[in-house]
């Protein structure tokens, strides 16, 4: 019953029946090898399965995205996993593909990103503590690129160009005052935000400030993300800029020669991590960047791996979906050359009341009673900002499917609304209660994706390539944010008219940097603001992961830890070696 047990208790109870590795092996027809065993979570081989069945046509790929998200949480991941217990009732071949979190929000506030009640990921404990370490890898590989800087600013203060040539060195000479990359760690710890690093000797490092980031804000951990093979991986880690010059000129991973070598650090990262529901599908468990940088979700390679192992393939775009979806769409499947067929858009009772204008609600108070009674003006007017979303998917020719995820406080003409106004909105609608049920909650919305499987999904991106820069953001934020128009800081078009006339640029994405608590780039603003324009303050370059990353906010690389963290609550229980605690 999950309305009784804590989420790492229903995680224990179902671990005790998980599928081993020859009960994977067999049900999705693989062969030995092309498993690679990592203690109860072994990888897949992607570069041996996709070779296998490079033939094979692709299954069903199917995205969950949600309306913009309140406080109240709408249930991405619960959805996704929920779904697919769902559709494994119906005894279709169903898998997965989901994000590894990262170790800064599972010590503090926010928690491990597991899904929760009966539609949960197992084993809950690897994968909320580390998994089969991508992350310690690309934290190495991040952090080895860290030493060769500041190693060869050393010895290029210490040595005469003469001994630098002897030494088969060429000065790269490198600003300190314009040094882009930092070092990373997996916890959110704003303390290591600005740092002073080589005090001491001449031979103690290159004295100059410096800083640390979250691992999952990475270049590497984006590159991860969107890479399709190894080849890719390779060639973007080698264009990675981790600095400039004096002249300005940007210094890269292989202008240190480095690049060789952190990918050797991440070898076994482009194989993903088997996971499963708590009612024994397998996930696929693969890269976890940003979201704002960075695409926000897991990676297409385990997209191309479980659309070839499963005839339906499930995956979660983080954030809303003007955030998440748009990536999904504009970059995602882009980069991927993948024909989403179906975008499930998750909202729920209680969200749509606080669009549609109930009030805040604080954290250590009780919840205002608007949201526990029937309230079917508020839902109405919420509303509002699922039709808007709605509208988006729709424009990317992915066929959508409303999943109202189920609470115990929604009532039977509250949720019947929702239906009635989705469906004049011409979309399916479905209500789910796989938190509580698992896959037997879920077969409403398994039925309606199936069903939704079944029309022809006309896919196609909302800009070409071709189109330059600031027409691109233009068309994103009023098509879909809403927005009237975009003012640019004369910073921002400066940078925006090099990158537009610079060829270089030519195949670099478009990757939005936006508040997904509002449509707008107010995060107060609830509902679907009106009258606004998207001020860009600033355009930030990702040499290696080929992004330009225009501001219309501001991001921190590294998020702070809270008062009440997660941390204080987690435990391992001596006598067994079990892990309580985790949520
Ligand atoms: P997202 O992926 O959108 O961030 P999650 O699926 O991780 O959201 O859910 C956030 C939290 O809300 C989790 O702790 C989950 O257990 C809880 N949750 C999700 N759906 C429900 C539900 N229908 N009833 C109760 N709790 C839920
Ligand atoms: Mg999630």
């Amino acid at each position: 019953d999950a309305t009784k047990l804590k989420d790492w208790q229903i995680a224990e109870e179902a671990e005790k029946t998980m599928p081993t590795v020859d009960q994977l092996v067999e049900k999705l027809s693989l062969e030995k090898d092309e498993l690679i065993p990592y203690g109860k979570t072994p990888k897949v081989d992607f570069l041996k399965v996709m070779e296998r069945l490079k033939n094979k046509s692709d299954g069903y790929y199917i995205e969950v995205t949600a309306i913009t998200p309140t406080p109240l949480g709408e249930g991405k991941t619960t959805t996704s996993l929920g779904l697919i217990e769902g559709l494994a009732k119906r005894g279709v071949n169903v898998g997965g593909a989901i994000r590894q979190p990262s170790g800064g929000p599972t010590m503090n506030i926010k928690g491990t990103a597991a899904g929760g009640g009966n539609a949960l990921l197992i084993p809950m404990t690897e994968f909320s503590l580390g998994l089969t370490g991508d992350i310690n890898d690309i934290m190495n590989a991040h952090n080895l690129a860290m030493v060769a800087l500041n190693a060869r600013m050393q010895h290029e203060a210490n040595y005469t160009d003469e001994e630098l040539t002897r030494r088969g060195l060429k000065r790269l000479d490198i600003d300190p005052k314009n040094v882009e990359m930092g070092w990373i760690i997996d916890f959110a710890a704003q303390g290591l935000r600005n740092i002073i690093i080589g005090i001491g000797g001449k031979k103690d490092g290159f004295q100059m400030q410096s800083k640390f980031g979250i691992a999952v804000s990475s270049e590497l951990m984006a590159i991860l993300a969107i890479a399709k093979d190894l080849p890719d991986l390779r060639e973007r880690i080698g264009n990675i800029i981790v600095g400039y010059n004096r002249k300005g000129e940007p210094v890269t991973t292989k202008d240190l020669e480095v690049d060789g070598a952190m990918t050797a650090w991440m070898r076994n990262t482009i194989n993903p991590t088997i996971c499963y529901t708590a009612e024994g599908q397998p996930v696929m468990v693969h890269a976890g960047p940003f979201a704002n940088i960075a695409i926000g979700q897991s990676s297409i390679i385990a997209d191309r791996l479980g659309l070839k192992m499963f005839d339906y393939h499930v995956t979660e775009s983080g954030f809303a979906a003007d955030i998440g979806f748009e990536k999904f769409w504009n970059v995602k499947a882009r980069l991927g050359g993948l024909k989403p067929n179906v975008s499930v858009l998750v909202a729920t009772i209680r969200a749509l009341k606080m669009h549609g204008g109930g009030p805040a609600v604080v954290p250590g108070r009780p919840i205002p009673e608007e949201y526990v009674q029937e309230n079917l003006e508020l839902v109405e007017k919420g509303c509002a900002n699922l039709l808007h979303h709605l509208k988006t998917v729709k424009k990317s020719g992915i066929v959508p499917v409303v999943c109202v995820n189920g609470f115990y406080t929604d009532t039977e003409a509250e949720i019947n609304l929702v239906k009635k106004i989705v469906k004049e909105a011409g979309a399916r609608c479905a209500y789910s209660n796989h938190w509580l049920e698992g896959g037997d909650g879920a077969l409403e919305l398994a039925d309606a994706v199936m069903d939704a499987c079944q029309e022809k999904s006309e896919f196609k991106c909302l800009y070409p390539l071709e189109m330059p820069l600031r027409q691109r953001v233009e068309l994103i934020a009023k098509e879909v944010y809403g927005a009237d128009g975009v003012d640019w800081s004369p910073e921002a078009e400066a940078k925006a008219k090099k990158f537009e006339s610079d060829p270089h640029y030519a195949d670099f994405s478009t990757m939005m940097v936006k508040t997904h608590l509002s449509l707008s780039h107010d995060p107060t603003l609830k509902g679907v603001p009106k009258g606004w324009r998207l001020p860009i303050r600033d355009i930030l370059v990702y040499g290696g992961a080929k992004f330009l990353c225009p501001m219309a906010g501001t991001i921190t690389l590294m998020p702070g830890t809270g008062s009440d963290p997660a941390y204080r609550r987690i435990d391992v229980d001596t006598k067994t070696g079990k892990v309580s605690g985790l949520f």
